[in-house]
């Protein structure tokens, strides 16, 4: 990947993430911090979907799987993350864009039953 592509990913993320100030205070929290680094630490820095060991945790990211616009009750269920490399990230955020319908908690619930680890994986596995 580019420097200029990197730095693209980087600036979509941001405009998705750190836009929404819920999102943003919750993803700034210290219980947030700390279920973080602990879903990292159990996976020993290891991305769910390529397998791929870091050394540094701040190379990866912990991610919601069902996401946090999705269904807001499941931010710190420990079932409901699993830590990525940016790139897989990158696609899983892809994944959720092309799933998630609307802001409306009614109608995502629907929605939020689709999302599954192992399908997940599977998709961004056949589209990365
Ligand atoms: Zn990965």
């Amino acid at each position: 990947m580019s420097a200029y592509t990197r730095r693209h990913r980087d600036q979509s993320y941001y405009n998705k993430y750190k836009r929404d100030p819920i999102a943003n205070a919750f993803y700034q929290s210290q219980v947030w911090e700390h279920m973080s680094a602990r879903v990292k630490a159990e996976s020993y820095n290891t991305c769910a979907i390529c397998g791929h060991t870091y050394d540094q945790p701040g190379k990866l990211i912990t991610d919601h799987i069902v996401p946090l616009r999705v269904d807001k009750r499941k931010r710190l269920d420990r079932d409901n993350l699993w830590c990525l490399c940016q790139e897989d990230h990158y696609w899983k955020t892809k994944l959720e864009s092309q799933v998630y319908q609307s802001e409306s908690l009614i109608e995502n619930l629907d929605t939020a039953k689709r999302w599954d680890a192992n399908e997940c994986k599977k998709w961004v596995l056949e589209h990365s």
